[in-house]
């Protein structure tokens, strides 16, 4: 009998198999149906011995200190400061657009932030009310640039026109006036330092937890007995798409190693206007790894496969809302992650989800050795759990 049963072993799920087995000295099942751990953010050494990212690249950005300093309990740190640029018009341009790409492609030398936002200023279009993804660039840059960096990149990511998408999606990419060539700002900015799937071995590496892998949920739910349970997978199929399915969009990686020692100046670059894939990925620029060989990304959209992304547009949501409130009845189980929960979340997200969960867990579920001085449960003991959950039974 296991105390827990955590159903994916990527952040959501590693992260809170950590803190139970050290915090509460519980035991802890921590299975995955891939053959490896990490989730989406899993690393490997390739064939060649490059250092990549099975499933796109993922760089590490914070603004929260808590987060950073949890997770560097498991890892040490490369400080990376992650740059793309986008191939607009056969130029090579800093994304997310800032005053050198406006100089770039208008032929142009606007020297303040000043004189670039009276540029952008000059084609923004008024929207009445920014609801989508569409409306939200428009109103800051114009029709015409968004037409260069947003609407192509947009359709082929998530074949949907960015009028059809929530305004978060875009929003995801500022404008900038300055010159900052960085595509994020956040505090912390790192790689870890051996790789993500070695932070993710130092965080599971604790007596109180279990690993399988190749084990799908469905195939073993019956046979391993536990108390309770975290589900960090799509949270429609936890239900048997019980109201349909949820939207997820999908990705197919095509992966190259190359015999040189760099492919490409930075370590991404957005193909907005053209190619059927949305951007390269080159991971010797993210990892700092040296080697005659260098390993690229391409990502093909894709609307079957793996899930990867949850599609905000407000009848998604609706239809998260009818499994959330589902869920909400479930005893025992908690959804936790990027699929369960259907939010467009990064990685710190995650964390930071896990641990506010761990942190209910605390408040609300007993320790069953702590109550009755034994480590098995019963019927009571759960219902105990149940009780205290709802708040009904505490003082
Ligand atoms: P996942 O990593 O998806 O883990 C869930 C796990 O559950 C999976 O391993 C899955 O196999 C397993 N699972 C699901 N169902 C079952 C089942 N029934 N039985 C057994 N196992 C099951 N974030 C950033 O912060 N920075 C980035 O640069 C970044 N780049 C990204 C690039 C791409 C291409 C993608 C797709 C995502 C990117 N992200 C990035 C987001 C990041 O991947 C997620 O925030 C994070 O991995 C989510 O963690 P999770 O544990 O919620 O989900
Ligand atoms: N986007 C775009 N053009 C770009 C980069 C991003 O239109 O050159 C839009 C696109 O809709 C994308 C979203 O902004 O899905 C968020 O971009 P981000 O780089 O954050 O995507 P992720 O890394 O999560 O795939």
């Amino acid at each position: 009998m296991y105390d827990w049963l955590i159903v994916g072993a990527g952040f959501a799920g590693s992260v809170l198999a950590e803190r139970i087995a050290s915090e509460r000295d519980q035991s802890v099942l921590i299975i995955d149906r891939r053959p490896h751990i990490g989730g989406n953010a899993y690393d490997r050494h390739d064939d060649a011995g490059v250092l990549m990212h099975q499933y796109g690249p993922h760089i590490f950005h914070t603004n929260s200190d808590a987060i950073f300093d949890h997770l560097s309990k498991f890892t040490e740190w490369r400080p990376y400061e992650h740059r793309v640029l986008g191939r607009i018009d056969d130029k090579l341009v800093p994304i997310p657009i800032n005053r050198t790409t406006i100089n770039a492609l208008y032929d142009l030398d606007l020297k303040t932030d000043e004189e670039a936002q009276a540029f952008l200023d000059s084609r923004a279009e008024p929207v009445e009310e920014i609801r989508t993804s569409e409306d939200v660039v428009v109103s800051k840059i114009g029709r015409e640039l968004y037409e260069k960096f947003f609407r192509g990149y947009t359709t082929k990511q998530w074949g949907l026109d960015p009028s059809e998408l929530d305004k978060s999606v875009t929003s995801r990419v500022p404008t900038r006036t300055n010159t900052d060539d960085r595509y994020f700002t956040d505090t912390h900015q790192f790689m870890p330092k051996h790789g993500y799937t070695r932070m993710f071995e130092r965080m599971l590496d604790h007596p109180n937890i279990k690993i399988m892998l190749n084990a799908d949920y469905r195939e073993i739910r019956d046979e391993i007995p536990h108390r309770r349970l975290i589900f960090t997978g799509p949270i429609d199929e936890f239900f048997d798409f019980r109201f349909g399915r949820l939207p997820y969009r999908s990705l197919k990686f095509k992966h190259v190693t190359l015999d040189q020692e760099q492919y490409q100046p930075v370590g991404t670059v957005n193909y907005p206007m053209t190619e059927d894939y949305t951007r390269i990925s080159e991971y010797k620029h993210l990892t700092g790894q040296e080697h005659h060989k260098t390993t690229i990304t391409y990502e093909y959209p894709s609307a079957t496969g793996d899930p990867y992304y949850p599609i905000p547009r407000p009848e998604n949501q609706a239809l998260y809302k009818k499994y959330q409130a589902l869920a909400m009845e479930t005893e025992n189980v908690h959804f936790v992650g990027r699929l369960a929960t259907y939010r467009y979340y990064n990685m710190d997200q995650v964390v930071g989800q896990a641990l506010a969960e761990f942190r209910r867990i605390q408040e609300t579920v007993p320790l069953w050795s702590a109550l009755n001085g034994k480590s098995h449960a019963n019927a009571d003991e759960r219902l105990v759990g149940a009780q205290l959950e709802n708040g009904r039974l505490l003082n």
